[in-house]
């Protein structure tokens, strides 16, 4: 038996075999498609992030680019703020301190047009400006006084300024005060702006801190002048006093050249009466014209003390007119001044010997100054005389010489009653006497130790006295040293 396929058949199955595979085959390229069709999504998404970031790279880089320009920007400014520093740091006139803002420095601010308008109309500085425009500034500088008082910086955007726009036709534009010691001294205006922007806060900024450093240069100038004008007004002061002073000092050198000139005058008058005075009286206390009764003889006796005692004051008087008249022949030459000492130490010994007191003497054996010798034994005579004085018995009187530098200090110490601390000045006074028992016994006439200062006086030296109650005084007193003897 044979079994035989029907071809039909066949074909048919054949046929559906194939469309199997044809529809299996579609499936797997419609999944591909699928597959490729996400790729492409994805990637189209990735391209798109990719240019985003590309447009915000460019963004940041062109922000940085401008952040760059505004730094160099603010840089220039800078500089512009420290050389105006550094050329108006010394300027002490107001003139002058203006002069340094010009047309390049309203350039470096970023503005073509400049104006510096003080509160009178003056104006100090205008590059740009049109006559009717500065018309127009002026007249807003004399109305609105009180909004540059109030406000530090005027702009477009402010109240005050906006009513500018259309005369100025421009809305770039700034206007500060220059304000010194809280007055505006000044107005300064910039306009039109260099670059095609806006005024910014850099332009504001350094426009008010150069405002505010002219106005802090103006107080200084101020200050200056006034310092300056004091100054000059105490000059004139100082010179009219000196002035007055000078004549005053004429007037009383004319006064004390008369009076001494009186004094001469009249103690040479009395000298020779007195002379005579004396003589007489001498004579009668001596019992030369006969035997005096006793109580005349004592009468007679206080007499001649006291002729003594005026013939001693019209002597003294006399020198010391003498020296301030310049009348004395002063003649200052070197001298031996340890051997002066000793001499009038010897001299006066008698008197010292008396009250038993002590001569203590401590000088070199020689030492040349220069001196009037006769003048110098005189001060000698009144200090050392004063000691014997005013040393009670069994004291002591030492008579001392040092040098230091170039001079010679002389030293007259005793160990007597001593001087009131309220007086050591005084005692140099004409007819000054300490007031006290003491005195009421020693006799004198209060001349001597003003003829001792005339006389270190005019030997341009000084002369001082140190005492303490109770336990002495010292006298001191200077002269220059000399090299050379020559008496
Ligand atoms: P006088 O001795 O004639 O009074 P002076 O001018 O010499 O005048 O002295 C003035 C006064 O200074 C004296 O009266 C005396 O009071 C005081 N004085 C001067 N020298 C001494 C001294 N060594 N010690 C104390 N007092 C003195």
């Amino acid at each position: 038996m044979s079994y035989s396929i029907n071809p039909i058949l066949g074909s048919a199955i054949f046929l559906c075999f194939l469309v199997v595979i044809l529809v299996v085959y579609i499936i797997n390229k419609l999944q591909l498609i699928n597959i490729l069709k996400k790729s492409i999504e994805r990637l189209n998404k990735t391209v798109r992030e990719l240019d985003y970031q590309a447009k915000l790279i460019i963004k940041g880089d062109m922000e940085l680019k401008l952040y760059q320009e505004e730094v160099e920007d603010k840089l220039n400014k800078l500089t512009l703020l420290k050389n105006l520093i550094i050329s108006s740091l010394h300027i002490l006139d107001k003139e002058n301190l203006f002069s340094q803002i010009d047309d390049k420095t309203i350039n470096d601010l970023g503005f073509k047009k400049g104006l510096i308008l003080t509160m009178e109309g003056e104006i100090k500085l205008s590059v740009g400006f049109k006559p009717k425009e500065v018309d127009t500034l002026k007249d807003f500088v004399k109305y609105k006084k009180n909004f540059i008082q109030a406000i530090p910086l005027i702009s477009a955007e402010t109240e005050a300024g906006s009513e500018l726009i259309t005369a100025l036709q421009t809305k770039d534009f700034l206007i500060a005060p220059i304000k010194a010691r809280e007055k505006i001294y000044a107005v300064f205006v910039l306009a039109n702006l260099v670059m095609p922007t806006d005024v910014r806060r850099a332009e504001k900024e350094i426009f008010s801190i150069i405002c505010m450093y002219l106005g802090q240069c103006l107080d200084n100038i101020q200050l200056f002048e006034e310092i300056y004008n004091a100054k000059d007004e105490l000059e004139r002061k100082v010179k009219e006093r000196t002035n007055e002073l000078v004549k005053s000092l004429r007037e009383i050198e004319a006064i004390s050249r008369a009076k001494s000139d009186f004094i001469s005058n009249v103690s040479h008058e009395l000298r020779t009466p007195l002379t005579s005075v004396k003589g007489f009286s001498s004579l009668l206390v001596a019992e030369k014209f006969g035997k005096l009764p006793e109580e005349a003889k004592k009468r007679l006796e206080t007499i001649d003390e006291n002729v003594d005692k005026l013939v001693n004051m019209v002597n003294t008087l006399l020198d010391i007119a003498r020296i301030e008249s310049g009348k004395t022949e002063v003649k200052i030459a070197p001298a031996d001044i340890a051997k002066l000492i000793r001499d009038t130490g010897e001299f006066l010994s008698p008197q010292m010997q008396a009250k038993s007191i002590k001569l203590v003497l401590d000088t070199p054996e020689t030492l040349l100054v220069y001196m009037d010798k006769n003048l110098i034994d005189q001060v000698f005579i009144n200090l050392i005389g004063n000691a014997v004085k005013f040393t009670p018995e069994g004291g002591q009187i030492k008579l001392s010489v040092k040098t230091g530098g170039n001079q010679a200090v002389v030293t007259i110490a005793d160990t007597g009653y001593g001087i009131e601390k309220e007086n050591l000045e005084k005692i140099f006074q004409e007819f000054f006497r300490v007031d006290n028992s003491i005195n009421v016994k020693a006799k004198g006439t209060g001349l001597g130790l003003s003829l001792v200062k005339r006389i270190i006086e005019i030997h341009k030296e000084k002369i001082w006295v140190e005492s303490e109650m109770g336990k002495g005084s010292t006298f001191c007193f200077t002269l220059k040293l000399a090299k050379e003897k020559n008496i």
